[in-house]
């Protein structure tokens, strides 16, 4: 027979899955001697039976009466019973902490009858009608569904007629005719009488938290969490302990250290003559815990003495309710604390030193999200102006960032240009809009969630970012965009967008500055006393991480400037330098001139004239890069992007010819070449290696730019690593063709300069082929590198931009994926071709240097995945650099460190 009931002496919490974390929790103190009120867990095995058939197993009921009498033998009074009777809480846990999940009922078991026995002596007569209320209250809201405003619609007048603040002034006879309103109410709205059987009551309440599994809100929690749909509720069923039984009973939250710093100590908030649910529902203003020491001295020490015991048992900081009941403490829930990143750095760190917790599961407790989070300024939490909320969106880049408001690129470049920051405000970016967003503070967007261009490139850059304002509408024309509520907001006005919170309100809300920034940017070093507390937390930690990581971590950088930027946040080099800024802005005339080269010896001209250009363009990145290896990619997009854009150039041809001129010959020229070139799918087209192949010398000027490149910084005493990598490879022998051209052009520069080049030679695997044939291609390649991106969409047939405006919504929405396979490397497709990859390629080369390239470099969850592969390196863009190494570091933790006790 299953079992469906565990009492909490039963329990313990390695038992989350099964009893959920509240329930688990709940046996853990239970096992450790901690006072807390009796009661049992259904399992979330229950729920799931009624998940799957509708109804509860056969068995439950039986179990749960079993558990029930127990419970009544043991308080000496039985549910419903006339006199005191035994009243109980049902709560809702599942194995993860759902905000979403239906409220907790208290006060079960009481009706009309039992309401007079409890309230049987004048000075409880109040307590027990406004125990009966809040249950009449509850239960009509969470379990009949009648709408919780008309309950406090009800309340607020009583309270008006009496002119008192809060529902504690209203006397018992307020409270018995709320009653009476209340179940008028239930009634009217359902056409259903509140039930007065305490078993009914209890049975219904169970049900209603198993179906609220799939209510709206928990399952919009759920899919933002990543949390699967299979794995139900328990529900927690416990004797009541009454913090409303007058001044000296009372109830409270309290945190075993500050969940907003970190710092040890009492955090917390007490509120006497309350039951639990009043102290976090904010109506009435509580006390610091401090002044319980004054309230209740020896309720106080035991509180802190259960504290300082949870969090020696959990190993880390808790958070706990507890009420007290006439001077009796009791013990109604903890869990480890939810924190903020600083919070998350500065416990783990103090875990360590306090010899809680190993160095390596203190690495364990923190991870990169946390760290990208301080690395962004903040704004400033509360305080003056902090102005009205005019956007709410996906929180796509965490950051603070001020700006007036702007509409397009152009005017973003062109304000930006005169010291303005500015907010780049879009329908949604493309890759038009890049000009525009490098120029802004931050982006914000009506269209696109964490992976839209926006995101992705906003990330990227470090800049901040919320996507997907839904609420709001952009309207490019007439220079503004509309609020949900229909307010206007103008280009120009000032606005704040908090990319942590996904939230933009109007006006410039107060900054602070990011101290671990600061201390990357001057490059990690060791802090010093008048440094910040979260400094040297992080120091710490980034240093744990590189000793036990593996993974060697590279940046993805093509400027100088990037690179030495990349190196003070700690890359070991660049997996990705791509070339194709080089062939933009001044060097487009160049680079028409090779496209439109009618001759070889007119190519050769127009690379010539491009190559010292490049070549200056190496050197400034060796040098930044001096001693640490640069792979530069050839170039990949095709040529037609370096062209100007097809319709712009008929419209200029039509103009003049309208009034009687000649179009110049030139633009005639590119409008052919354009028109020859268009390609229905360019991602599938003449790029990558496909170019070097077809296109005479393209391939050797690049080669030869870096040689040069190599041999200026070698000459100038430094120490230049260059590596060579082939885009869009899909068969060896394309490798092979390019590989001779490239050997054949660093022969001749060897040659002509009498400095030995090594460069390896290496290339891409970005499509399905390349990794299934990846022990031919590795015999043509020194090493490999993932570039992800582009392995993503050829692995899933999708092209990115189109499939992530299109039905990447859908998908998430219907559970195709829990993320999108662009945030975070697809296990199973993607993943198993990468493993093949590696596994084929190692064999025949076994000293083949195999590294990513893609996006995921620099995501937590792939570089976990990437470590489990074997590769050599994760690359990514500079900023993510310190995330990739914490998690590099995490990745290699025994699974022993990893937390237990959530
Ligand atoms: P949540 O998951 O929203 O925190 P809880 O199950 O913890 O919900 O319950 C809500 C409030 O009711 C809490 O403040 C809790 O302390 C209080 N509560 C729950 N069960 C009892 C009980 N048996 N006696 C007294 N208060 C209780
Ligand atoms: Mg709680
Ligand atoms: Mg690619």
């Amino acid at each position: 027979m299953t079992i469906y009931v565990y009492d909490f002496s039963e329990g313990s919490r390695e038992m989350a899955g099964l009893l959920g974390g509240k329930g688990a929790n709940l046996a853990e103190m239970v096992r450790m001697g901690l006072p807390v009120p009796p009661g049992f867990t259904i399992t979330t095995d229950a729920c799931r039976v009624f998940l799957a058939t509708g109804a509860p197993p056969e068995e439950l009921d039986g179990q749960i009466a079993r558990h029930l009498a127990a419970l009544e033998r043991a308080a000496g009074k039985r549910l419903g019973q006339a006199d005191d009777p035994l009243l109980l809480s049902v709560r809702s846990g599942a194995r993860f902490s759902m905000p979403g999940m239906m409220d907790t009922i208290l006060d079960i078991g009481l009706n009309d009858l039992a309401v007079l026995g409890l309230g049987k002596t004048p000075e409880r007569e109040r307590f027990a009608w406004d125990s009966y209320r809040r249950l009449v209250q509850m239960f009509g809201s969470t379990v009949m569904g009648v709408d919780s405003t008309l309950f406090e619609a009800r309340i607020g007048s009583l309270e008006r007629q009496h002119e008192v603040a809060d529902d504690s002034r209203l006397d018992t006879v307020d409270l018995i005719r709320l009653v009476e309103s209340f179940k008028d109410l239930i009634a009217e709205e359902t056409g259903e009488e509140f039930p007065q059987d305490p078993a009914e009551q209890l049975r219904r309440a169970v049900l209603a938290v198993f179906s609220s599994w799939n209510g709206e809100r928990a399952r919009i929690y759920r899919r933002r969490e990543h949390i699967p749909d299979d794995l139900g509720t328990a529900v927690s069923i416990q004797t009541m302990v009454f913090g409303n039984l007058g001044p000296d009973s009372g109830s409270g939250v309290a945190f075993t250290r500050d969940p907003a710093t970190g710092r040890p100590g009492v955090y917390g908030d007490y509120l006497p003559n309350a039951q639990g649910e009043d102290v976090v529902a904010g109506i009435r203003n509580t006390v610091p815990l401090q002044r319980l020491a004054d309230l209740d001295p020896g309720a106080y020490k035991e509180l802190r003495a259960s504290m300082d015991r949870l969090e020696g048992r959990y190993r880390d900081m808790c958070d706990i309710e507890f009420t007290v009941e006439r001077g009796k403490l009791w013990m109604l829930q903890t869990r480890v604390g939810k924190r903020t990143a600083q919070a998350a750095f500065g416990i783990a760190a103090q875990l360590a030193d306090e010899g809680l917790v190993s160095p390596q599961e203190a690495l364990a407790r923190v991870d990169g999200d946390a760290l990208a989070h301080l690395m962004f300024p903040r704004f400033a939490t509360s305080g003056p102006g902090v102005g009205e909320v005019v956007a709410r969106g996906v929180p796509a880049s965490p950051g603070a960032a001020v700006g007036a408001a702007v509409f397009d690129s152009a005017e973003a470049v062109r304000r930006a240009g005169s010291g303005e920051r500015v907010v780049l405000v879009r329908q949604e970016t493309t890759p038009d809009d890049l000009p525009g967003m490098i120029a802004a503070q931050a982006v914000l967007t009506a269209r696109g969630g964490k992976t839209s261009h926006a995101a992705v490139v906003a990330r990227g850059m470090g800049k901040v970012c919320v996507c997907g304002a839904e609420g709001i509408t952009v309207d490019l024309a007439r220079r503004c965009f509309t609020t949900a509520d229909g307010v206007r907001v103008a280009e120009g006005t000032i606005v704040s967008v908090d990319g942590t919170e996904g939230v933009v309100r109007r006006g410039a809300a107060p900054l602070a500055e990011s101290e671990v920034m600061r201390y990357f940017e001057a490059g990690g070093r060791a802090p010093g006393a008048e440094d910040q507390r979260i400094v040297h937390d992080v120091h710490r930690l980034l240093t744990l991480a590189d000793s036990a990581r593996r993974l060697e971590v590279r940046a993805n950088a093509d400027t100088p400037e990037d690179a030495a930027r990349a190196r003070r946040f700690g890359a070991q080099g660049i997996g990705l330098c791509r070339t194709e800024h080089m062939f933009l802005g001044e060097r487009r005339p160049l680079v028409e001139a090779m496209i439109l080269a009618a001759t070889d010896a007119g190519r050769a001209r127009a690379l010539a004239a491009l190559l010292p250009l490049q070549r200056e363009d190496f050197t400034g990145i060796l040098e930044a890069m001096d001693g640490l290896p640069v792979t530069v990619r050839l170039l990949d997009p095709p040529l037609h992007e370096f062209l100007p854009d097809r319709s712009d150039l008929a419209v200029r041809i039509a103009r003049e010819e309208a009034v009687g001129r000649t179009p110049a010959a030139r633009d005639r020229e590119l409008l052919a070449a354009v028109e020859r070139m268009h390609e229905e799918n360019p991602m599938l087209g003449l790029r990558g290696v496909r170019l070097g192949l077809v296109v005479p010398g393209l391939v050797a000027m690049q080669v030869r730019a870096l040689a040069e490149a190599v041999v200026a910084r070698k000459r100038a005493g430094g120490d230049p690593r260059a590596e060579i990598m082939v885009p869009l490879v899909g068969d060896a022998r394309e490798l092979r063709l390019v590989r001779e051209e490239v050997d054949a052009v660093l022969a001749d520069v060897t040659a002509e300069s009498g400095i030995v080049l090594d460069c390896p030679v290496g290339t891409m695997i970005e499509l399905p082929r390349a990794a299934l044939t990846a022990g031919r291609i590795a015999r043509e390649a020194r090493f490999f590198s993932f570039g992800t991106n582009d392995l993503t969409q050829t692995t899933w047939g999708f092209s990115r931009d189109d499939a992530e405006a299109a039905f990447f919504p859908a998908y998430l929405d219907r559970g195709v994926f829990e993320r999108s396979p662009f945030e975070t490397i697809d296990r199973e497709g993607v993943g198993r071709l990468v493993e093949i990859a590696v596994a084929e390629g190692r064999a025949s080369r076994p000293d083949l240097t195999i590294g990513v390239c893609g996006e995921h470099g620099g995501d937590p969850a792939s570089v976990h995945f990437f470590h489990a592969a074997g590769l050599d390196y994760v690359s990514c863009s500079p900023f993510r650099v310190p995330v990739a190494r914490l998690e590099a570091g995490r990745a290699a933790l025994p699974p022993s460190s990893a937390d237990s006790s959530t």
